[in-house]
């Protein structure tokens, strides 16, 4: 009956969607997407019967008023998926507010598995997440909030998204507070050109200094600083949270 199935979409690779995904898409009677020409074209990828199915815009500049039509289409006993440009929707996406409203209108949510640029970037790191990681969706432009973001990865990695036009600013600035920070800059992930590069903030500014770098997709993993080095020492003190809250 009816409900909204969350579907994540591939990054690049057509061939990463899930068997459930290609499913869901061809059960749903809607398909609610940020770009209705990105989503027929991924229904042509996936090899999906566009015919019979409505393709309803739901971003950010939309998302009230095409939430309350979805939901009224749910009521009517429709199926609804939710894609988003590439990755999962709700991740750094629009696609949160029809969650809430089918949700609110106690209709189903069902949220499939699948792409997210956050998880297969830290993935591909090795970094220990014995604490977690901690994805703080887009990279602040603010000096001071990059001091945060560097407070945050004290303990933890710390997972970022950024743009191409600001990837290099962004690392440089980093870099400026902790040259000797490990991290890792994964570049368009699933396509052609992947790259995953791995060195220390000082050493990833000069990587994506050299000429057409700074071109594609980009998701940063700082790994954890020097007091995750600590360890248990500093846990069995648990002084290294107020540290980590002052900071922040
Ligand atoms: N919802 C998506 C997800 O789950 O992956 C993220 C959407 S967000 C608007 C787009 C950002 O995700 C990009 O600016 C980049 O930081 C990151 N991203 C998306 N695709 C990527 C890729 N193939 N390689 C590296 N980063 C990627």
């Amino acid at each position: 009956g009816a409900r909204l199935l969350v579907v994540p979409t591939p990054l690049g690779e057509a061939t990463d969607v899930s068997f459930r995904g290609i499913a869901a898409l061809e059960r749903c009677d809607v398909v609610a997407c940020e770009d209705t020409r990105k989503a027929g074209a991924l229904l042509a990828a996936v090899g999906v019967e566009r015919k019979g199915k409505e393709l309803e815009r739901h971003d950010a500049a939309t998302a009230r008023a095409s939430a309350a039509r979805l939901v009224a289409r749910m009521r009517e006993g429709k199926v609804v998926a939710l894609t988003s440009d590439a990755g999962t929707p709700g991740v750094s996406d629009p696609g949160s507010t029809l969650v809430r409203e089918t949700s609110a209108a106690g209709l189903k949510v069902v949220a499939l598995p699948g792409p997210c640029a956050a998880t297969v970037a830290f993935s591909a790191t090795g970094f220990d997440a014995a604490r977690g990681f901690c994805f703080l969706g887009f990279a602040p432009r603010k000096t001071s909030k990059l001091e945060s973001v560097l407070a945050e990865a004290a303990l933890r990695p710390v997972v970022l998204y950024e743009s191409p036009k600001r990837v290099a600013a962004t690392v440089g600035a980093l870099a400026d507070l902790d040259a000797e920070r490990e991290v890792v800059v994964a570049r368009e992930l699933t396509k052609t050109h992947q790259e995953v590069y791995r060195g220390t903030l000082g050493e990833a500014r000069d990587w994506l200094s050299s000429a057409g770098r700074a071109r594609g997709e980009f998701t940063i993993v700082l790994d954890a600083g020097v007091a995750a080095a600590a360890g248990a020492a500093v846990d069995e003190e648990g002084d290294l949270l107020p540290l980590a809250a002052r900071l922040l």
